[in-house]
């Protein structure tokens, strides 16, 4: 019988589900365990990040991870996984520390660099075609609970002399900064000046995750070229920004 299995159901694809099979549903399984000590987390295979962000921040601690809350840890990881803090702590796959799965054969194997570790190789990045991951072992960060990131949102017709500035000043920038680029029509949230609303504009995301005061001076070419249209970076809580696009793309929608 065709099986398959479901994280946190966001695979485009949509293969979380088959036909004429049966489905392993993981949704009720979330259960998100810090280990402060250690900078770990033992997570269950259910949990979106939203779980896994909100423990982990209890201790100022965070992975690199999706950018929207409700993204399954599961999926996101076994495809390989990146977000805000990746330029700083590499992609998710980076930081997994193991993984218990269940075969094939039906037997339950840990797979980590020092055990199963062709297992582990290919768990990392190669999707769910390997066994049934039943719980995954991250590495944490000392990241602080707050960051210093929000959109600067510029006009189209200055997006040509923007990304060219942009592509120097990146080069340079430190593994603390990540920016995240997108030409769109700016959407109707709060966030977006009203004036802006419905109109074509380029959005340059930075998020900083050093030291503050630091990030200001970095990020300080960034908010003055241009000028930007709007500028809504500002100090705030690593959830805040987190969750701050998941309006775009309302949870439960078939992607
Ligand atoms: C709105 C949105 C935002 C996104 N943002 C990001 C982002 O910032 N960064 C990023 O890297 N990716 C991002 N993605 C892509 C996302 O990581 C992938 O779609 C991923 O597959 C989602 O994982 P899931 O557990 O939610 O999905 P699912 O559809 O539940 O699972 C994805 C695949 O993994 C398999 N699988 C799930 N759980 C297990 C398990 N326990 N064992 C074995 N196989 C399993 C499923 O069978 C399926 O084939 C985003 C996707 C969307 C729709």
């Amino acid at each position: 019988m065709p099986l398959a299995i479901r994280g946190g159901g966001h695979n485009v694809a949509g293969s979380a589900l088959c036909d004429g099979g049966v489905v392993i549903d993981f949704s009720e399984m979330r259960r998100v365990e810090i280990d402060p000590e250690r900078k770990t987390a033992r997570v269950e295979p259910g949990a979106l990040w939203g779980d896994l962000d909100a423990a982990a921040q209890a201790d100022g601690l965070a992975t690199p991870a999706g950018i929207v809350t409700h993204t399954g840890v599961a999926g996101l990881t076994l495809g390989g996984g990146f977000g805000w803090l990746s330029r700083q702590w590499g992609l998710t796959v980076d930081n997994l520390l193991s993984v218990q799965v269940l075969l094939a054969d039906g037997s339950r194997v840990r797979a980590a660099s020092d055990e199963n570790d062709d297992l582990f190789w290919a768990v990392r990045g190669g999707g769910g075609n390997f066994g049934i991951v039943t719980e995954f072992e991250f590495q944490l960060h000392a990241l602080g609970t707050t960051v210093l990131a929000g959109p600067l949102l510029f006009k189209a017709g200055q997006a040509r002399e923007v990304l060219d500035f942009y592509r120097e000043f990146i080069a340079t920038a430190p593994d603390e900064l990540s920016v995240y680029l997108n030409l769109r029509t700016a959407p109707r949230f709060d966030w977006v000046p009203e004036h802006l609303r419905g109109t074509d504009v380029l959005l340059l995301i930075p998020f900083y995750s050093g030291d503050l005061d630091a990030g200001e001076e970095v990020l300080r070419p960034l908010r003055s070229f241009g000028p930007p249209a709007a500028d809504v970076v500002q100090r705030k809580p690593y959830l805040a920004h987190q969750s701050m696009f998941d309006a775009g793309v309302p949870h439960h929608w078939g992607y």
